[in-house]
């Protein structure tokens, strides 16, 4: 998508920070709500691309199909996507007709050119939020600033969850014979003959291990606990009242947070994902080590020495760590500010937001796993896009709400 011509603006009465599937569903239903608002906000991420990082994700574990079903996109019609997937039924997979990879993606670049968005994504990283008087200024990866009425951060970035025993290694290692799994992508490697370990039993270890077994390596799954096998990272009834009503009723924060993190009871895989592994189990190119863990861990030079809590010992080429993230606005470096001027509670990581999304005493919004204290288990998926949206679109479609031209934010 070409973004040539898009200039920064002196002044910007909504900056959305981010141009995944949740900033996309926020325009969508922005200007379907609102279409004023059309020039009127501006849209930022270094790749000056809708979808991209969420693309890199796909391609980098070549994952076929979405583990959320087909009424999850960033379009305000619900229908959007099985009418788009009309001639195209043999991409919908069972069950629940979960989308394939490149139907999704296709649907969302047609939503993109719908909404008329395909110039809108500025080809900028934000590096500060720099609260000023009721506004903001946003600073940028080239040294340049401007200043922003309102903010929607829809960055989706987490702090990686490193396991203590990485920290504990000794000696030198090369970086990419151990890494957390958002840094591998599958396409560039080599691995025939190699053994691999991956730690953790979410549904990218599942991704990982048929990526790595279909290049020819041993793989070695090591799960803590047993494998988990569900349908979705949380049950459906978190989308409606059936568990959301109960969660909203909560007023003890602390107790919401037990409850989010009870629905989605760490990393799980489908049970298409299950047979798969179980089948590679049988073909003799996976082992699923459950209930250990790594103790201690030397790199030899070549391989790793791996002493498990079985009391085992294994050799491995490679160690990839599926252990997953979380999110922490406290280290969030483009907060940091933003909580000096305007300090709020913070639950273990989560930011407190009023029922908008907004930061109190000022006008930012926030989206994704931050907001799952008023979300739910589901904040950082696509569903949770549409409920922040249903949040946060009011607050900025209010009649309080009064449009002022690019360039001429008073
Ligand atoms: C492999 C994988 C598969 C998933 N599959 C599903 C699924 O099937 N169904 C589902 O509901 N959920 C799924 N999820 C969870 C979730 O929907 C995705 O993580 C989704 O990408 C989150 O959307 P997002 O817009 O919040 O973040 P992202 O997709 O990460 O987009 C955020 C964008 O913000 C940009 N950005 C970051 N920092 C800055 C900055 N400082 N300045 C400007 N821009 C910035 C990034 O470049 C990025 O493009 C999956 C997650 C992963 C990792």
């Amino acid at each position: 998508m070409e973004t040539v011509g898009l200039q920064l603006p002196d002044k910007i009465n909504l900056a959305v920070i981010g141009a995944g599937p949740h900033a996309l569903t926020l325009v969508t239903h922005l200007l379907k709500k609102h279409p004023k608002i059309r020039g009127r906000f501006v849209v930022f991420d270094p790749s000056g691309k809708w979808m991209s990082r969420w693309q890199q994700q796909f391609a980098a574990f070549n994952i076929p199909h979405l583990r959320s079903p087909a009424v999850h996109h960033p379009d305000p019609n619900r229908f959007a996507l099985r009418k788009f997937a009309e001639s195209r039924s043999s991409e919908l997979f069972p069950p629940y007709d979960l989308p394939g990879t490149k139907l999704f993606e296709d649907l969302c670049a047609d939503v993109i050119s719908r909404w008329d968005l395909n110039d809108r994504v500025i080809p900028l990283a934000v590096t500060r939020i720099q609260p000023v008087a009721n506004h903001f200024r946003l600073w940028f990866d080239d040294g340049q600033s401007t200043i922003a009425r309102r903010v929607v951060l829809a960055t989706g970035n987490a702090n990686l969850q490193i396991p203590n025993w990485v920290e504990e290694i000794e000696s030198e290692y090369p970086q990419d014979r151990l890494c957390h799994s958002s840094k591998i992508d599958l396409r560039s490697l080599q691995l025939a003959g190699e053994k691999v370990l991956i730690v953790g039993g979410g549904l990218t270890s599942g991704h990982l291990a048929v990526g790595a077994i279909s290049k020819d390596a041993k793989v070695h799954l090591m799960i803590r606990r047993q494998l988990q096998e569900k349908l979705f990272d949380a049950e459906p009834g978190w989308l409606g009242p059936k568990y959301l009503k109960g969660f909203f009723a909560e007023s003890d924060l602390e107790k919401r947070l037990a409850m989010i993190q009870q629905a989605r009871n760490g990393g799980s895989v489908t049970p298409a994902m299950g047979m798969q592994l179980r089948r590679e189990v049988r073909n003799g190119n996976l082992t699923i080590d459950e209930n250990c863990q790594v103790v201690k861990l030397e790199w030899l030079g070549n391989n790793w020495l791996v002493e498990c809590s079985d009391g085992n010992i294994h050799e491995f080429n490679r160690i990839w760590l599926s252990t997953g993230t979380k999110f922490d606005v406290t280290t969030e470096p483009l907060l940091e500010e933003v909580f000096a001027a305007y300090p709020i509670p913070v639950i273990k990581g989560l930011p407190v937001l009023d029922t908008y999304l907004r930061w109190h005493g000022c006008e930012l919004f926030i989206m994704g796993g931050f907001a799952a204290l008023q979300i739910g288990p589901t904040a950082r998926n696509l569903s949770g896009a549409l409920m922040a949206c249903e949040k946060i679109v009011p607050a900025i479609a209010k009649p309080s709400f009064v449009p002022i031209e690019t360039n001429n934010v008073s």
